[in-house]
């Protein structure tokens, strides 16, 4: 205890870029829990003020309406750099300003961690390694990727594979402490209910008794990896004080069909709404499954939260949203994707 005591000063200062995003609330969360000096970053491209509103009233938090493809400088510890689009209705919608937030937010995060001699985490993902070809599934980290450089998901594959390049001359040119994850499909409270995810849209359309749309004639298979689950791995990858950069995968192996998760979903919410087939989109990888032999070894982390519970509770949260503070991304609304305002009712 007393020597984690001298090697970590408690507490630190953090900054978590993105941090009123379904992640980065949550990682903010636990970090002021925890009793450190949290600063959240954001621009609220596609989160919302409710993600956060919980933490505005706490001491050690602060909030700061911020672009990540602008310079901003800070004294801080610890940062984890989230702050990108994450799904495609939203990383599409600009792609060029995409690939900006994740090489530019990257590399200006990156300069501040060296001035700081900060330690930084970079929240990468599966999409890196594209549609990975059949001998690579499920996929270790050493797979060097199947993707595309000029489809429509390019941008944000190639952004975090851009960005991922960066994190590690900064370590090998600048001695920068940096922690790379792959983090895999994950689902849980206060994911956008429009990001158009497969999870949020099956829930959503259960809860309103619409049809379910399968892309695909739903045999692809994905893995579902519970919010907390996939924070306490990112929070022992941040911790691991044995020099470990990573990247390393976190997601939840269990691999389930989409037809699977739709039957699921309908049975959880007790829905009534029927499936229907609709044309595969371009670049939709076929399969994806994680290989987290190496978060178990070096991280002692597997998750444990089972799918039918983690839906559960997903579920319970889309049930209590009020939906009409959400906007459907469409050209006009993705860029202010944000709550709604809507003027104050007298009581
Ligand atoms: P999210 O969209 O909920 O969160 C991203 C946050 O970044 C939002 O709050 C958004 O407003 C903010 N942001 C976007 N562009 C910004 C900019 N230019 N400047 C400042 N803030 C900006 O998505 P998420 O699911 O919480 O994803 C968080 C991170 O994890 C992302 O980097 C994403 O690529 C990565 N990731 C997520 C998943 C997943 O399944 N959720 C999978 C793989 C990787």
């Amino acid at each position: 205890f007393f020597f984690a005591m001298a090697t970590k000063p408690h507490p630190q200062r953090i900054l978590v870029t993105g941090g009123a995003g379904f992640l980065g609330s949550h990682v903010c969360e636990r970090l002021v829990d925890e009793g450190h000096d949290v600063i959240c970053l954001d621009n609220f491209f596609t989160s919302q003020k409710d993600n956060i509103r919980h933490l505005f009233g706490r001491p050690n938090f602060e909030f700061v309406r911020h672009d990540v493809t602008e310079p901003i400088r800070m004294e801080v510890d610890k940062i984890w750099n989230l702050a990108c689009p994450a799904s495609p209705v939203h990383y599409q919608y600009n792609p060029i300003k995409t690939m900006k937030t994740s090489w530019l937010g990257a590399s200006n995060m990156l300069g501040m961690a060296k001035r700081c001699n900060a330690r930084i985490l970079q929240s990468s993902t599966s999409e890196v390694y594209g549609d990975p070809t059949p001998e690579f599934h499920p996929q270790p980290e050493e797979y060097r990727g199947n993707v595309s450089c000029i489809g429509i998901r390019s941008c944000y594959d190639e952004g975090k594979r851009a960005a991922e390049t960066l994190f590690f001359d900064y370590h090998r040119q600048h001695g920068v402490d940096i922690k790379v994850v792959r983090i895999f499909n994950t689902y849980g409270p206060r994911m956008h209910p429009y990001d158009g995810r497969v999870v949020s849209n099956f829930i959503l359309q259960a809860i309103k008794g619409e049809d379910i749309t399968i892309y695909g004639d739903g045999s692809q298979t994905r893995s579902f990896c519970f919010v907390d689950d996939l924070v306490e791995a990112m929070m022992r990858m941040m911790d691991d004080d044995t020099g470990f950069t990573g990247p390393v995968n976190i997601g939840n192996p269990g691999e389930f069909t989409i037809k699977e998760l739709a039957e699921l979903i309908i049975e959880l919410t007790g829905s009534k709404s029927k499936i229907i087939y609709l044309p595969l989109p371009q670049d939709d990888p076929l399969q994806r499954k994680p290989d987290i032999a190496l978060a178990k070894e070096r991280l002692d982390w597997e998750p444990k939260v089972q799918l039918r519970e983690g839906l559960a509770k997903t579920i319970e949260y889309f049930k209590g949203l009020d939906l009409g503070k959400y906007s459907k991304p469409t050209n006009h609304t993705a860029h202010r994707n944000s709550e709604k305002w809507k003027p104050a009712v007298k009581q």
